[in-house]
């Protein structure tokens, strides 16, 4: 039996299945006996406890992992919740049943934001579950213990979870929801843990199954054969001795060099992509900086934050975006607006535009970072329609003494006129996740699309072609971006489209790196041509593998 889902990553995992335990039967719709104040009490102390056992488990893990954490530990103890548990309680609900309402009703109206927002009403959840856990004096639901390694199987894994596995335990994860942006995805590809989400949410494997579990394909084959495991475990051997092989730059067999970069939400992420042989930054997404703020950052405040960043890389190129807001990412501070479709509303640079102090605040922190550092700073614009669009942002960039201004591909529209756009700006980058969402005209949120959201589209792959010959031709670099990079096999074909460099999530860079280095330019020009001519995403994958 095999089942199908997202992969997350390049690993390969043969183990056994331990399930994740269902969370909570929902608490009975009963009223208590009459006594409010102990069953507040009863609340708040519970409340207390599930902080104090996530505070210690933040205390146990690192980096992103802790963040999360930290952000459920705000959610656990949030004023405007507790009002709502007590008013529940006062008009005689039990503790536990107003919590898990009052919770419930939260977590409602993140998912009717849709995009982030939804995606946090995972956490939220989370954290429910743990309070009334407390409140009923079972233990908590949580990672399976297990002596020997195991392939965890869950529903969706919450960031508590996620944060604390143990890397010597878990081979893999599988997951029945989620998807490529939910928790356990980025969790799992920022600590290289092969992961497949999305299963679907019958799927369901007996306890102790062995499984192997195939992230490039999304494949989990259920009970395999003794063949299929010694395939796997050869792949996992040949992927053990890629990661030790010594760091070199990015280049194809026959020397053509392909720069590989990394994409980056924080500067703390940066001695991570130094390590891994990043060569640079590609993406530097600045609204990762301010998501939670309320008012926009100062300039001095985004000045210290890029200074570090730039900092890490003398020398080197380092391209930052201005803050892509809207959509998935909205700042409260540039999108106030109800907006039916986000995704197609004030967004990336049209939301800039409209705020224009914002705008010039970042760019003017940018140019007080390029001018002490020694990093070759680039500066770009998100979701840029046009050559209207990419002449403003380059002459507003430019006016303010930074060196190298040019715009993302993430629009149509912009590959179409790509010729008008190379002779405007400094460089392309390309964001295959938007330019996918926007030509295929498939939200890239949404879980039912998502067979959709395939950057090997012949679509996309003719417009970034469009992009690539712009860029030669007018001997302006055009660099990729989106998660696209971070698929070898891809990111061979981006390469013989025009693609001058990659960038991707520090973990991938390894495995692209490896794969690079076994075509010539000539056979990646190849690859490209069979992909451009398939008629379906598969197609294109089956025909640049045939090539
Ligand atoms: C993209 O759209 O491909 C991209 C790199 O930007 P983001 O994923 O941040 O929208
Ligand atoms: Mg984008």
């Amino acid at each position: 039996m095999e089942l199908h889902g997202v992969g997350v990553g390049r690993g390969v995992a043969v183990g056994r299945v331990l399930t994740m335990p269902e969370p909570l039967p929902e608490p009975a719709e009963q009223r208590h006996g009459g006594d409010a104040t102990a069953e507040k009490a009863a609340v708040e102390s519970a409340v207390a406890a599930a902080a104090a056992e996530l505070q210690e488990r933040a205390g146990r893990a690192d980096g992103a992992g802790r963040e999360v954490i930290e952000a459920a530990i705000q959610m656990a103890q949030d004023p405007m919740l507790a009002d709502d548990v007590s008013a529940r309680i006062d008009a005689g609900s039990t503790g536990e049943r107003a919590v898990f309402e009052a919770f419930r009703s939260f977590q409602d109206q993140l998912i009717a934001l849709g995009g982030y927002m939804a995606e946090r009403a995972a956490d939220l959840g989370d954290v429910s579950q743990r309070i009334i856990a407390q409140l009923r004096g079972v233990p908590v639901p949580g990672v399976p213990e297990s002596d020997t390694p195991f392939v965890l199987m869950a529903r969706d894994l919450a960031p508590a979870d996620t944060a604390l596995l143990d890397l010597n335990k878990v081979l893999g994860l599988i997951t029945r929801d989620g998807g490529p942006t939910s928790h356990t995805a980025i969790l799992a590809r920022s600590k290289s843990i092969p992961a497949i989400v999305g299963v679907g949410a019958d799927a369901s494997i007996d306890e102790g199954t062995r499984v192997v579990l195939d992230a490039a394909s999304g494949v989990v084959t259920v009970d395999p054969t003794d063949a299929q495991v010694a395939d796997a475990e050869a792949r996992i051997a040949e992927r053990a001795a890629q990661a030790a092989a010594p760091i070199t730059d990015g280049a194809l067999a026959d020397g053509t060099k392909v720069p590989l970069l990394a994409n980056l939400g924080s500067p703390k992420d940066a001695a991570n992509a130094v390590e891994l042989g990043a060569e640079g930054v590609g993406l530097f997404r600045t609204e990762f900086l301010f998501l939670d703020a309320q008012t926009a950052p100062t300039v001095e405040d985004q000045q210290a934050q890029y200074i570090e960043l730039l900092k890490h890389f003398p020398g080197k190129k380092v391209v930052v975006r201005a803050l892509d807001a809207g959509a998935d990412k909205p700042l409260s501070f540039l999108n106030d607006a109800h907006e039916e479709n986000p995704a197609l509303g004030l967004r990336g640079l049209r939301a800039l535009r409209a705020k224009i102090q914002i705008l010039h605040d970042q760019l003017q922190a940018l140019k007080n970072a390029q001018d002490v550092t020694d990093a070759d700073l680039w500066v770009m614009a998100p979701m840029v329609a046009d050559a209207e669009e990419t002449q403003f942002f380059v002459e507003y960039g430019k006016n303010l003494g930074l060196h190298t201004v040019g715009v993302m591909a993430e629009v149509p529209s912009l590959a179409v006129v790509a010729d008008q756009v190379v002779q405007l700006s400094d460089f392309v980058s390309i964001g295959t996740n938007d330019l996918t969402q926007y030509t295929l005209a498939a939200d890239r949120m949404l879980g039912t699309v998502a067979a959709y959201q395939d950057p090997w589209h012949p679509a996309v792959l003719r417009l970034v072609k469009l992009l690539g010959d712009a860029g030669a031709g007018a001997g302006k670099p055009v660099g990729i971006c989106g998660e696209a990079a971070a698929d070898p096999q891809l990111a061979v074909v981006l390469v013989g489209l025009g693609a001058t460099t990659l960038s991707m999530t520090p973990a991938a860079l390894a495995d692209v790196r490896a794969e690079l280095a076994t075509v010539t330019l000539e056979q990646a020009q190849a690859k490209a041509v069979a992909a451009l001519a398939a008629t379906t995403a598969a197609g294109a994958r089956e025909a640049a593998a045939a090539a």
